[in-house]
């Protein structure tokens, strides 16, 4: 017998046109009937072929879909092996322009993941360390890479000078307090690579701040907006963020009120756990009595 779809009809489902369409069209192809008359393939046919320009409102989801492929690619060309999941989640969450938080154990390719995305992320980008040795460590990894990025490490005869708009920067933490002020203020992504002492001292935190582009006094006025807001804390959406922040480390435990600022002017904490991804399955029960099975399955998931 063949499976009959229930007759359900969602609204702005179509990931083309967000058209009103039933529950069987979206199954088989996933598009609205008409949009399917017009391309002629399934949504995922077009996705896994990369014809961006065909798919309308996902458009920017597919070329993400598609940097992201090319940094697996990229991956797997410079180390031999396939990369992680987190991986994945990771550089898609760099290209949709978070800034945000990798709180993972040692051995789960976070300082890898940096490189690889300072490598394929458009644009300046700023690798930060705790140690001169981890310095020395990512300037090896980073020059054996290829195709590379300009990579500019000044106890190797480069100058800041040949900081280029595609190009990368390794520094250690304690070279960002004693030549902040020649630093460059426009890049367009910190990668603050085992975050633990960095984040300790306030300071830093306004520190990568003016990095990506905030002045002194748009900190200070973001600061004086946080203590009058007290409890309600907010990423302060008005305002786009000016550049991208990515935080890891193994062990991270904020320390700082300052830290506050990530949240509110580029939207996020650092006490959030990355180390897992959600299995999330769309499903549905064909019954007649909806609300004893409604009231049994709330009964059982409860909060969750
Ligand atoms: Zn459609």
């Amino acid at each position: 017998m063949e499976f009959a779809y229930p007759k359900i009809r969602f609204q702005k489902i179509c990931p083309v046109d967000e058209a009103e369409t039933e529950a069987d069209k979206i199954f088989l192809n996933g598009l609205c009937q008409l949009d399917f008359k017009k391309l002629q393939r399934p949504f995922w046919d077009i996705l896994s072929s990369h014809q961006c320009d065909q798919l309308g409102k996902s458009y920017i989801f597919c070329i993400i879909d598609q940097k992201t492929q090319e940094c697996v690619e990229y991956f797997t060309n410079n180390f031999g092996f396939n990369p992680h999941r987190l991986f994945i989640s990771w550089t898609k969450k760099t290209f949709f322009g978070e800034s945000f938080c990798i709180q993972a154990p040692t051995g789960f390719g976070k300082t890898t993941f940096g490189t690889v995305i300072a490598q394929m992320k458009k644009g300046r980008v700023c690798f930060i360390v705790p140690t001169k040795f981890l310095a020395e460590q990512i300037y090896e990894k980073l020059s054996s890479m290829k195709p590379s990025k300009k990579i500019v490490y000044l106890s190797r005869k480069t100058e800041i000078t040949d900081l280029k708009k595609d190009s990368i920067l390794i520094i250690t933490t304690a070279f960002l307090h004693k030549n902040f002020p020649s630093l460059p203020k426009n890049f367009d992504l910190v990668f603050i690579d085992d975050a633990d002492s960095l984040v300790r001292n306030p300071k830093n935190i306004d520190k990568v701040l003016n990095l990506i582009g905030y002045t002194s006094d748009d900190i200070q006025s973001e600061w004086e907006r946080l203590k009058r807001q007290k409890n309600t804390l907010e990423w302060n959406k008005q305002k786009p963020p000016k550049g991208q922040v990515i935080v890891s480390s193994a062990t991270l435990t904020p320390k700082t009120k300052r830290l506050l600022l990530f949240k509110s002017l580029l939207g996020f904490e650092i006490a959030e756990s990355q180390t897992h991804l959600r299995n999330i399955v769309d499903t549905f029960i064909e019954r007649n009595d909806y609300i004893n099975q409604i009231v049994k399955l709330i009964k059982t998931l409860g909060k969750g």
